[in-house]
Formats: structure tokens, C-alpha cells, sequence
């Protein structure tokens, strides 16, 4: 993933805790970070040792848990085992390889099934990445 993109506003009172997925799961060109390994300025418990100079892609960044008010605490990625963003009118959903068929599980395999369908009324889809498969889900 070379842009994570801009974050709109945050939803309140959500904050990341422990949360590390989006310093594991994306592949990050400026860091020359692949896919599903852990940045090497991750801490454990969540937090970053190069706060103050990490690229913008971390700095701008936030994942659709932290935007979109309407995931609810199931979707906390931590929990979840996976994290979501948005390109335009594409979802991608990045899952931990720890947990290949979260995604699968319900409620999330119902929620994703219905944001595919509402996307797809505007050209857009949900792209689904565990390690190397990829599955698009056309709604
Ligand atoms: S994946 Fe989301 S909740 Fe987790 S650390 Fe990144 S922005 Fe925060
Ligand atoms: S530089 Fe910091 S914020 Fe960026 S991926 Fe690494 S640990 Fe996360």
C-alpha cells in the first residue's frame, strides 16, 4: 500500500489503546515495510519509538474504526483482527493472517457482504487481503 490516505475526523472517545494493526498488517513503501511484519519502530502495547518523525503516511493515517461511527466495538481491529480503510469507492480490509477466516465469521461477513452491495451502487467494491489471496467482494 504506498498511500494510506487522509483521515477525516475522528469518532470521539475511540482511541487506538493497544492497537497496532495498521503497524503490522499494510505494506508501507516509505519504510520499506512489507506486508503482515511488524514495523521495527512498533512498540509493544501499541505506541510508535519515532512519534515525532514518522512518515506522514502513519501520521495521516487512521483506519475506519477511528472514522466511521457506524462500526461499532465489534469492529475495533484488535478485536476484530482485521482493519478496514477506504480508497475512493473501494473497502479494503487487511486481516491478520493469525485469523484467516475472521472475516468470514459473522457479523462481520454479513456487514462486509452489505457495504460491497452499497458500494457497488457507485462503482465500488470491498477487496479482502489474507497474506498473498485476495478476494473482491462485487456486492
Ligand atoms: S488499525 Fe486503527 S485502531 Fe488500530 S492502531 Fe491503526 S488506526 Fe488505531
Ligand atoms: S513508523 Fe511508527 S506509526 Fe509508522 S508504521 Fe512504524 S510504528 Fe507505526
Amino acid at each position: 500500500m504506498t498511500d494510506l490516505g487522509q483521515g477525516p475526523a475522528l469518532v470521539a472517545d475511540r482511541e487506538c489503546g493497544e492497537c497496532a494493526l495498521c503497524c503490522i498488517l499494510p505494506d508501507i513503501d516509505v519504510l520499506d515495510k512489507p506486508a503482515n511484519i511488524r514495523c521495527g519502530h512498533c512498540l509493544s502495547g501499541g505506541g510508535c519509538d519515532a512519534y515525532d518523525a514518522r512518515p506522514a503516511t502513519c501520521r495521516d493515517f487512521f483506519c475506519l474504526w477511528r472514522t466511521d461511527e457506524s462500526l461499532s466495538e465489534e469492529w475495533e481491529p484488535s478485536r476484530a483482527h482485521m482493519m478496514l480503510y477506504e480508497q475512493g469507492p473501494q473497502l479494503t480490509v487487511l486481516v491478520d493472517p493469525a485469523f484467516p477466516d475472521a472475516w468470514r465469521q459473522p457479523p462481520y461477513a454479513e456487514a462486509l457482504q452489505a457495504r460491497a452491495a452499497a458500494l457497488k451502487t457507485r462503482g465500488g467494491y470491498v477487496v479482502v487481503f489474507v497474506g498473498d489471496a485476495v478476494t473482491v467482494m462485487a456486492g
